[in-house]
C-alpha cells in the first residue's frame, strides 16, 4: 500500500517542468516586472485611448500598455476605462452572466499554505471526505433543488482525493439526473479546482468530461510564494504550479483557468503577472487562459496570515484589479464568487465579470445536510454573500442581464482555439446568446420563485427582439427550439 509520503515523493515530474523553461527560467521575472510598473508614468489621454482602441479590438495588451494603465488617476480617463471595460465585455460576452456553484469534495490537506483554514497543520479543523453516496446528494440537490447545470469541484491535495477519486467523483456527478416540475435537472459540466497534476493525469481527467481545469497561482511573486508555501510541502514547487496549465493543454484540455488569491501580494504585480502568464500561454501553446479568477483573501480558521497580510485589498483597488484585467486580457472569462459581498459582485458585472456562484455553500455537505453551514471550523474561509440561486437571478435580471445557464461549450466543441477566435472576432457573445435563452427559458420554468420568473421573463422578451432583429433568417428555427424548451424537453443547444 502507498503511504502518504511515498504519494508525495512521486507527485511531481521534473521533465514536465523543465521543458517548459527557457535558458533555466520561467516566464515571471519579477525584476522587469517591478520595474515597468515603476518606470510607468501617468499616461496621457490620447495614449491611454489608443491603449483603450487595442482592448476594444479585442487584442492582448503587452506589460508596458498595462503598466500605464495601472498609473491612471485622473477620474475622467478612468471612466473612460469603465466604459471601454464594459462594452469589451458586451462585444465579446454580451449581457450574459453565467452562474455555477462550488462543491467541495473535501477538506484532508498535505500542504500548510499559511492562509487556508485547510492546511495540514491546522488541528481545529475537522477533516472529511465525501463519499460517492453523499456525492450524489449534494448533486441531487444542486441539480433538483436548485438547478444549477455546472460546478466547480474542490479538492484538497492528498492522496484520499487523488486522481481516483476526482474521476470517480466526476462519474457520480454526471451519472444524477433529478425529475423537476416540467423535465429534469443534471449537472452539465464539471470544471475542477484541484492542485497541479501530470500530463498522464490531467488525459485522464480530460477524457472524464472535465470542463475548464482551474489552478490559481495564489501569488506570483517567488519570494512571496516560497515564504507562505513551506519549504519541504508539495505545494512550494512554484513551477510545478505555474506550468499546471501547460501540461493542461499538452494533455488536451482547453479550457484551463488561471488565478491569483489577492491579498497575498501586491497587486499591481499580480496583475502584471496574470498578464504574463495569458501572453505565455497564448505564444507556447497557441490558447490564452479561458478564464481569470479573482478571489481575495477572506479570514480563515486558524489561519494568521489571511488577517495579518499587509497586500490586503481594499474595494477600490479589487475593483480597479477586475477593470485592469477586462482591459488587458480582453477575449478571457472573469470569475468572482461568493466570498465577496452582494455589492461588490454588482458593481464587478459592470466592470466585466462573465461568471459567478449563487446558493453557494462551502462546508463539505453543505448543499444536503442540515446544520449550520457557515461554522467556522468545518470551512476553508467565510462567505461574503450567501444570497440564493434564485435572488441573484432576480438582481441581475432587474440590471438587465440574463443568467446562462449553458454549458454547451466543450460538449459542442466550442473550446480553445475554436473558442479563442469566436471570442476574438466578437461571434461568441451572440451565438452563445441563443444558448443562454433556452437555458434561462429552462430555469424559469423549473425552478424560479414567481417573481424572479417574472423579472427573468422580462429581460428575454428583450432578448428576443434583439434576436429576432439581428438574425432574422436564424430566428424561427431558434424559436422552435424555444417552444420545445416551453413544452418540457431539456438541455438543446445550438
Ligand atoms: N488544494 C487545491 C489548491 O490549492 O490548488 C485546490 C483547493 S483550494 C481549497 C482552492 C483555492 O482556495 C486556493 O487556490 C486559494 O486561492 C483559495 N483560498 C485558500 N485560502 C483562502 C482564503 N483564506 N481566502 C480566500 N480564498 C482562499
Ligand atoms: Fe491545501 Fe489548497 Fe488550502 Fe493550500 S489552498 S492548504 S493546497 S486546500
Amino acid at each position: 500500500m502507498t503511504t502518504t509520503v511515498d504519494w508525495i515523493a512521486q507527485r511531481i515530474k521534473k521533465d514536465q517542468i523543465e521543458r517548459y523553461l527557457d535558458h533555466g527560467r520561467d516566464f515571471i521575472p519579477d525584476d522587469a516586472i517591478w520595474q515597468k510598473i515603476n518606470d510607468a508614468r501617468e499616461p496621457a489621454p490620447e495614449a491611454v485611448r489608443e491603449i483603450l482602441s487595442r482592448s476594444l479590438a479585442v487584442q492582448t495588451l503587452t506589460p508596458d500598455d498595462l503598466a500605464m494603465l495601472i498609473r491612471v488617476q485622473d477620474p475622467g480617463m478612468l471612466r473612460e476605462m469603465q466604459e471601454a471595460a464594459l462594452a469589451v465585455k458586451k462585444k465579446v460576452y454580451d449581457n450574459r452572466i453565467v452562474t455555477f456553484a462550488p462543491l467541495y469534495m473535501g477538506n484532508y490537506c498535505v500542504n500548510n499554505c499559511a492562509y487556508c483554514g485547510f492546511r495540514h497543520d491546522n488541528a481545529e479543523a475537522k477533516r472529511r471526505v465525501l463519499s460517492m453516496d453523499e456525492v450524489r446528494k449534494e448533486t441531487e440537490n444542486l441539480a433538483g433543488k436548485i438547478g444549477h447545470k455546472r460546478i466547480i469541484a474542490v479538492y484538497g491535495e492528498h492522496p484520499m482525493t487523488g486522481i481516483d477519486y476526482i474521476l470517480e467523483s466526476m462519474k457520480t456527478i454526471y451519472d444524477v439526473r433529478v425529475p423537476t416540475k416540467h423535465g429534469y435537472g443534471n449537472i452539465r459540466r464539471i470544471n475542477v479546482n484541484a492542485a497541479p497534476m501530470s500530463v498522464e493525469e490531467l488525459t485522464q481527467l480530460r477524457d472524464g468530461g472535465l470542463g475548464t481545469y482551474q489552478v490559481f497561482q495564489e501569488t506570483y511573486h517567488h519570494e512571496t510564494y516560497a515564504k507562505l508555501h513551506p519549504h519541504g510541502t508539495l505545494k512550494s514547487d512554484y513551477r510545478w504550479r505555474l506550468y499546471a496549465m501547460h501540461r493542461a493543454m499538452e494533455a488536451g484540455v482547453d479550457d484551463v483557468g488561471i488565478g491569483v488569491l489577492f491579498g497575498l501580494y501586491d497587486w499591481r504585480f499580480e496583475v502584471m503577472a496574470l498578464l504574463y502568464h495569458a501572453i505565455a500561454l497564448e505564444s507556447r501553446m497557441g490558447i490564452g487562459p479561458h478564464t481569470v479568477s479573482f478571489p481575495r483573501l477572506e479570514p480563515a480558521l486558524n489561519a494568521a496570515y489571511a488577517t495579518q497580510s499587509p497586500y490586503r485589498v481594499t474595494d477600490e483597488d479589487f475593483k480597479k484589479i477586475i477593470l485592469l484585467v477586462r482591459l488587458a486580457i480582453p477575449y478571457t472569462g472573469m470569475i468572482i464568487t461568493a466570498r465577496e459581498t452582494a455589492q461588490v459582485r454588482r458593481d464587478a458585472l459592470l466592470l466585466g465579470i462573465t461568471q459567478t456562484d449563487a446558493s453557494t455553500k462551502i462546508g463539505i455537505g453543505g448543499y444536503s445536510e442540515a446544520r449550520q453551514d457557515q461554522q467556522a471550523e468545518r470551512q476553508q474561509f467565510m462567505l461574503g454573500d450567501t444570497r440564493s440561486l434564485d435572488e441573484l437571478v432576480r438582481d441581475f435580471a432587474d440590471l438587465g442581464h440574463i443568467t446562462s445557464f449553458c454549458t454547451a461549450g466543450y460538449r459542442c466543441g466550442r473550446t480553445g482555439k475554436c473558442i479563442m477566435e469566436l471570442l476574438r472576432s466578437g461571434k461568441e457573445g451572440k451565438f452563445c446568446k441563443l444558448n443562454a435563452v433556452l437555458t434561462f427559458q429552462e430555469w424559469l420554468d423549473d425552478f424560479a420563485t414567481p417573481g424572479t420568473r417574472e423579472a427573468g421573463l422580462k429581460v428575454m422578451e428583450k432578448e428576443l427582439e434583439e434576436i429576432k432583429k439581428n438574425n432574422p433568417q436564424g430566428f424561427p428555427a431558434f424559436y422552435q427550439f424555444l417552444e420545445r424548451v416551453r413544452k418540457g424537453e431539456r438541455d438543446l443547444f445550438l
